[in-house]
C-alpha cells in the first residue's frame, strides 16, 4: 500500500509536499493561536513537517496518517531530530474515511482532499473527529485565473477546469456548507517554485544515482518536460492555500 513511485522519488527531499515554505507554515501556525497541548489530527501528513514544527514551536500534540511509507518514515525521523517524538506520532495507512477515537482541537487535511471526494467532503470527514468549537484546516488549490481551455487545465495537472474553483467561489463554498473561514495563508509563485523546482533537482540527482533503474525513463521524461510545463501552466494558473474553518 503506497502512493505512485514518481512522488516518492521526485519529492523524497521535500520537507513540505505542498507549495508552502517553512515560513508560510510557521505563519499559519502562529495565525491559529494554539495553546500548549492542542490536539491535532493530520490526514495525509506527508513527511510530518506541520506537526513536528508546531510541536516544537507551540507544544501541540499530534497524530498524522499518510499512505507513503517513505514520507511516514521521514516524518518519524524529523520528529526525533526536532526533539518532539513524544508529542507526535505518525501512522502509515490510508486516511480515506479515517475518524479519530478521541476528538481533536484541530483536524487537518492539507493538500489531499481527494481522500474524501474533494474539499467539501473532506470538511465533513474531518468534522467527525473534531470537538465542538474546533478548527478544520483544508489545504486546497484554486484557479488564480480561470483557464480558457480544458487543455490548459490539463497542463495544470487538473482533469478539467471544474476540478478547482476561483478563490472567491472556494471561500463562498465553505460558507455554503455552514463554516466561517476564520484564517487563511496562501501560497504565492515563489512558494510554488520551492515546491516544484525542488523536485527537478531531486529527480536529476536520482537519475544520476539510478541510471539502470526500470523507472529511469519515466523520471527522465518528467524532468525534461516539467520546468517548461510548470512555468507555462501551474505557475500562472494555479493558486493554493490553507483555510481555517469553524462551524457557524
Ligand atoms: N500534508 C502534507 C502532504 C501533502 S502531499 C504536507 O503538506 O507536506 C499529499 C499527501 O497525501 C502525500 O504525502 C501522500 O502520500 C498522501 N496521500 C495520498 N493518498 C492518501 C491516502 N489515501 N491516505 C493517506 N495519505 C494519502
Amino acid at each position: 500500500m503506497d502512493i505512485p513511485r514518481i512522488f516518492n522519488i521526485a519529492e523524497s527531499a521535500h520537507l513540505i509536499h505542498n507549495p508552502f515554505t517553512s515560513e508560510k507554515l510557521a505563519t499559519l501556525g502562529a495565525a491559529l493561536r494554539m495553546e500548549k497541548g492542542t490536539r491535532i489530527l493530520d490526514l495525509a501528513s506527508g513527511s510530518g513537517e506541520m506537526l513536528c514544527t508546531w510541536a516544537r514551536d507551540y507544544g501541540i500534540i499530534g497524530t498524522g496518517i499518510d499512505l507513503s511509507q517513505l514520507y511516514t518514515k521521514q516524518a518519524k525521523l524529523r520528529a526525533e531530530k526536532l526533539g518532539v517524538a513524544d508529542k507526535v506520532r505518525f501512522i502509515h495507512g490510508d486516511a480515506t474515511g479515517y475518524v479519530s477515537k478521541e476528538k481533536v482541537d484541530v483536524a487537518a487535511c492539507v493538500g489531499a482532499t481527494w481522500i474524501a471526494g474533494g474539499a467539501m467532503g473532506t470538511v465533513r470527514l474531518l468534522a467527525q473527529s473534531l470537538r465542538p468549537g474546533g478548527i478544520i484546516l483544508i489545504g486546497e488549490p484554486y484557479w488564480r485565473q480561470l483557464p480558457q481551455t480544458e487543455d490548459i487545465a490539463r497542463g495544470c495537472l487538473a482533469n478539467s477546469i471544474s476540478d478547482f474553483l476561483i478563490l472567491p467561489k472556494l471561500i463562498a463554498s465553505f460558507g455554503h456548507i455552514g463554516y466561517d473561514v476564520v484564517e487563511m495563508v496562501l501560497a504565492d509563485q515563489d512558494s510554488w517554485d520551492r515546491y516544484e523546482a525542488a523536485s527537478w533537482f531531486t529527480m536529476r540527482r536520482w537519475l544520476e544515482a539510478n541510471p539502470g533503474d526500470e523507472f529511469a525513463k519515466e523520471v527522465r521524461e518528467k524532468l525534461t518536460s516539467a520546468p517548461e510545463s510548470y512555468v507555462t501552466y501551474t505557475r500562472e494558473y494555479v493558486g493554493w492555500g490553507v483555510f481555517a474553518l469553524m462551524a457557524r
